[in-house]
C-alpha cells in the first residue's frame, strides 16, 4: 500500500517541494492550506495526478481527513517577519491550535507526526553555532515573539504528546532556507534582493548589514527531512546550511550574479530583535542521518536566479 501523507501549508515555499519529494516517492499526498501566505501556482502542477488531493482549510479549525493516514508533516504557518507581523494572531493560532487538530488527527489515525520548527526557537542567539541543546534567547513580547513562541509551543505540545501518548514525533528546526517557489515580496532577505537587484532598485540591507545569516538551499532541506522522517529520532534536529554569511556581502553577491549596473545598496533601519547571528550546528543531523548540504551558495543561487528571473519579469 502506498503511504499517506498529509502536508499543511502544501501551497507554501517549502511545503510544495515537499509535496514534490512525497509524491515522486510513491506517496499518495493530501495537501492543505488556507492560502493566506501559500500560492496554489506552486502545487498546480500535481492536481491532474490521482496522487495527489488538495483541501482548501485552516488548520485552525477542527481538521477532518477521510481514511488512512501515515505521516502528517504539520509545515503550514506564516514564515517570514513581514507576513507574521501583519498576521501575529493567525500565526499563533496555527503553531498552538493548529498544531493541536493535528494532533489529535494523528492519534486517531495513528500516523508519525512531524513539526517544522525553526531556528527562530533560538531567538538572538548567545551560542553561535546554535546545537539543539541551546534553549535561546527569545523576547516573547516583542515583534518575533508571535512567531517563536508560537513554534516554541509548537516543540512542547508536540513533545507533550510523545511522552503521555507515546506519538511518534519528528521536530526538524529549520534555518533559512532558499529556492524558487519562494514568494517575491514576504520580505525575506533573498526574494527582496533578487527583486530589486533585476529591477535595478537600492538592495536594502537593515542596519549595517553586518548581521550573519547562513543559507541553505531548498532540495538539501527537503532530504534532510525526508531522511529524519525515516529516522527514529523524536529530538529536534537542526537542518540548515552552516556557511555562514553577512547580509551585506550577501546583498553584494546577488548583485554580482544579477549583473544590473543599476542595482546598488541603500541601508533602512534595523528591525527590532534581529537576531545578530545565525549558524546551524548540524552534528546531530550528520551523525543521524549521514546527511550534510550538497549545494553551496554559488549552486544554489545561480538555480534560484531563473526562477526569480521568470517572475520579477512577468510580474
Ligand atoms: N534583511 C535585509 N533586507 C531586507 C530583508 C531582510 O537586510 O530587505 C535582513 C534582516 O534584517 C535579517 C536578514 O536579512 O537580518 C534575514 O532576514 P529574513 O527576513 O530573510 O529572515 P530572518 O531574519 O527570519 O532570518
Amino acid at each position: 500500500m502506498n503511504k499517506r501523507v498529509l502536508i499543511t501549508g502544501a501551497a507554501g515555499f517549502l511545503g510544495s517541494h515537499l509535496c514534490d519529494r512525497f509524491i515522486k516517492e510513491g506517496c499518495h499526498v493530501i495537501g492543505m492550506d488556507n492560502l493566506i501566505t501559500g500560492d496554489i501556482r506552486n502545487i498546480e502542477h500535481l492536481f491532474p495526478l490521482e496522487a495527489f488531493e488538495f483541501y482548501h482549510h485552516d488548520v485552525s479549525k477542527f481538521v477532518h481527513v477521510p481514511g488512512e493516514l501515515d505521516y502528517i508533516l504539520h509545515f503550514a504557518s506564516p514564515a517570514s517577519p513581514i507576513d507574521y507581523l501583519k498576521m501575529p494572531i493567525q500565526t499563533l493560532k496555527v503553531g498552538s491550535l493548529g498544531t493541536h487538530n493535528l494532533l489529535g488527527l494523528a492519534r486517531v489515525k495513528n500516523a508519525r507526526f512531524m513539526i517544522a520548527s525553526t531556528s527562530e526557537v533560538y531567538g538572538d542567539p548567545l551560542v553561535h553555532p546554535q546545537n539543539e541543546d541551546y534553549w535561546g534567547n527569545v523576547n516573547p513580547i516583542g515583534p518575533r515573539g508571535v512567531y517563536d513562541e508560537a513554534k516554541r509551543f509548537q516543540e512542547a505540545i508536540t513533545m507533550a504528546y510523545h511522552t503521555y501518548h507515546n506519538l511518534d514525533i519528528r521536530i526538524v528546526r529549520i534555518f533559512n532556507t532558499y529556492g524558487p517557489r519562494m514568494r517575491l515580496n514576504d520580505g525575506r532577505v533573498l526574494p527582496a534582493f533578487f527583486t530589486q537587484a533585476l529591477k535595478g532598485e537600492g538592495l536594502t540591507v537593515f542596519g549595517d548589514g553586518s548581521q550573519t545569516r547562513s543559507f541553505c538551499y531548498v532540495d538539501d532541506l527537503v532530504e534532510g527531512i525526508y531522511r529524519l522522517l525515516h529516522t527514529k529520532y523524536h529530538h529536534p534536529v537542526n537542518i540548515g546550511n552552516p556557511s555562514e554569511i553577512t547580509i551585506r556581502t550577501f546583498a553584494e553577491e546577488i548583485m554580482a550574479l544579477v549583473g544590473n549596473p543599476d542595482a546598488k545598496v541603500v541601508y533602512k533601519d534595523l528591525p527590532v530583535d534581529d537576531p545578530k547571528q545565525r549558524q546551524p550546528d548540524i552534528t546531530l543531523a550528520k551523525q543521524l542521518l549521514g546527511w550534510e548540504p550538497k549545494y553551496d551558495r554559488s549552486t544554489g543561487l545561480k538555480k534560484t536566479f531563473g526562477y526569480f528571473k521568470d517572475r520579477v519579469l512577468n510580474s
